[in-house]
């Protein structure tokens, strides 16, 4: 049996921090991270056989479980055709046939391996459309670490203390106007002062990276007219609201178009995939239709497209998400009930299959109100709920996923260790 100590002191010495990606690392909950051998269903084993159930699923992806069946059997017949061309295959076609088909703003697609990489894609595109250069982000939103993001960012970089990196020039940062999440005044202020240089508006329509934050009624409509006067790209980040709200997404579940879309996570089914679309219009400016350069070699993956394809197919079955819904609200009420019930000073959030436990009272609506957070008791919290065999994200910042694997049982359970815990703490 390998210890975990011994994995992450091996991994020290050949990759920095031991990781690949830093919050990973239990960073801000102190402790070894956790090294995964396996996966099935909502449950994951350690390198030392002990098991746990899941509500990272890979940071939002794995919204059927690990090592789904269909999945599996998809990748193993694309693979013995070949992993990779660097041509167009017709899995491509019926890829971006399908998302157009679930994801009502989107008229053309470009896909890409990452998250990060359709947010930068989609500036870039936004800047070429419009020929302006400054765009507007919310504080504690996180899209990837492209360098015009990484200010006041969350997740990772939150947790980091690291608001924005090292090695991000200060001439690109200066593009990146900040406004405050849920606060319409704070975006008004921007573009009465900048609005001839603003191209986009990026946001995460439910906030998932500084906790869960939903968006307050009509925050999201007012961004829509705010953007849609002032000539300005409004650009939904659904990587990780895509395909887990409803089918299509964020904009479909609060009825609100943006001009362009960026996808990750669910859309590859587990592998690297990444996607942005909208507006025909816009997305023509891409080369090599338009002038705006993007490419990738490995774009377009056939078991990356594959993976992604049949998960789709899979969540477009007509009772797929009623299903997760009832699962989600049983499983997120019952903690609210046991907040309320026991008065324990913690402020929960929630939107469908994605929900938050906040170390502070009070509620939370914004970036400033999350930071409020004791994330210390929150790392006693996840500590204790790790030994009990429960493996939630390791950051306060982050949401915890329901997956279609998870059952009423898996649930139960771990709500009446969760109880214990929480008990345990106040
Ligand atoms: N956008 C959002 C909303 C995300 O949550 C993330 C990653 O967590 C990204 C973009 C970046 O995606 P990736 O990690 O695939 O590069």
């Amino acid at each position: 049996m390998v210890k975990q100590e011994s994995l992450f002191e091996r991994a020290q010495h050949v990759m920095p921090g031991g990781v690949n990606s830093p919050v990973r690392a239990f960073g801000s909950v102190g402790g070894t991270p956790l090294f995964i051998r396996e996966g099935k269903g909502c449950r994951i084993k350690d390198y030392e056989g002990k098991e746990y159930i899941d509500f990272v699923s890979s940071w939002g992806p794995l919204i059927l479980g690990h090592a789904h069946d269909e999945i599996l059997k998809i990748l193993a017949k694309t693979a013995a055709r070949g992993t990779s061309f660097g041509a167009p295959t017709e899995l491509e076609i019926e890829m971006a046939e399908k998302i157009i088909s679930m994801v009502p703003s989107v008229e053309l697609v470009r896909l890409v391996n990452s998250g990060t990489e359709a947010t930068m894609s989609a500036v870039r595109l936004a800047r070429g459309y419009t020929g302006k250069t400054k765009i507007i982000k919310f504080e504690g939103c996180y899209h990837g670490h492209g360098d015009g993001f990484l200010i006041k960012a969350g997740s990772g970089a939150l947790t980091l203390g690291q608001p924005s990196s090292p090695g991000v020039p200060p001439a690109v940062a200066a593009d990146t106007l900040m406004a405050v999440y849920n606060d319409l005044n704070s975006v008004q202020a921007l573009f009465d002062r900048y609005h001839k240089d603003i191209a986009a508006l990026i946001v995460e329509p439910v906030a998932g990276n500084m906790g869960v934050i939903p968006p307050k009624q009509g925050f999201l409509e007012g961004l829509r007219e705010l953007c849609t006067s002032n000539r300005c790209v409004l650009i939904f980040d659904e990587v990780i609201t895509g395909f887990r709200l409803a089918a299509g997404g964020a904009q479909q579940y609060y009825s609100v178009m943006p001009d362009l879309t960026t996808l990750g996570k669910i859309i590859g089914g587990g592998l690297p995939v990444g996607a942005y679309g909208g507006k025909k219009e816009i997305m023509e400016q891409l080369a090599p239709a338009g002038p705006v350069y993007q490419a990738g070699t490995l774009s377009g993956n056939p078991l990356a497209v594959a993976a992604g394809l049949k998960t789709l197919q899979i969540l477009s079955n007509s009772h797929f998400y009623k299903q997760l819904s009832e699962k989600s609200d049983f499983f997120f009420s019952e903690i609210e009930h046991l907040v309320n019930s026991k008065n324990l000073p913690l402020s929960t959030t929630r939107v469908a299959s994605m929900g938050c436990l906040f170390f502070k009272t009070g509620g939370v609506n914004s970036y400033s109100d999350a930071v409020q957070s004791d994330t210390e008791m929150f790392g006693r919290y996840f500590h204790k709920m790790l030994d009990a065999g429960v493996y939630l994200a390791p950051s306060q910042f982050e949401a915890t996923f329901i997956s279609a694997a998870h059952t009423k049982y898996d649930l139960e359970n771990t709500l009446n260790i969760m109880e214990k815990v929480l008990q345990s703490l106040y």
